[in-house]
């Protein structure tokens, strides 16, 4: 299967969720400017596939690279944080972004809203015009917690459902 690319602003989450996915861990770790690539075999609705996962970085360094991936990638997890206001246009941006480069509305997407551990009190996004977004614009949208391990393994399986009937 064409790669699967995990997206979004520097600090959302990404290289955790990704890492939570692939190897059930939370560390804290992860050099924000390092892109891995991973493969994982899955299974989802019972047929079994290769799934093959960037993990890119979001610096304004790399941006030729990211643009590259866009292009490249067949489906996205589009991963913005709770407590981060800003990276939900982010995520938004990206979208259009990547229907543009890749010339087509069909693309398969799914939305994370990461952090969902975090307390009421942090929480900066306001889930209700979230919801209604995904809904309008047809992507599937998931409270994640690499942290706690919410709803990450079924973030890339949608993806993959996604990518499978898109
Ligand atoms: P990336 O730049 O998008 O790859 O973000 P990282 O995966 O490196 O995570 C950035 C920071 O957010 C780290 O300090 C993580 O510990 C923290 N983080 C990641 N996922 C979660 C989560 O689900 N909940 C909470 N509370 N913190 C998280
Ligand atoms: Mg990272």
């Amino acid at each position: 299967m064409p790669p699967q690319v995990v997206v979004g602003s520097g600090g959302v989450g990404k290289s955790c969720l990704t890492v939570r996915f692939l190897k059930d861990e939370f560390t804290n770790e992860y050099d924000p400017t390092i892109e891995e690539n991973y493969r994982k075999n899955v299974t989802v609705d019972n047929v079994q596939c290769t799934a093959y996962i960037i993990d890119t970085a979001g610096q304004h360094e790399y941006k030729a690279l990211r643009d590259q991936h866009l292009k490249d990638g067949k489906g996205f997890l589009l991963v913005f944080a709770v407590n981060d206001k800003s990276s939900l246009e982010e995520v938004k941006q990206l979208r259009e972004q990547i229907m543009k480069l890749k010339e087509t509305r069909k693309v398969p997407f799914v939305i994370c809203a990461n952090k969902c551990d975090l307390p009421a009190d942090q929480v900066e996004v306001d889930m209700n015009s979230v919801k209604a977004f995904c809904q309008e614009v047809k992507i599937p949208l998931l409270s994640t917690s690499a942290k706690e391990n919410i709803n990450v393994e079924e973030s890339f399986q949608d993806l993959v459902r996604e990518c499978r009937s898109g």
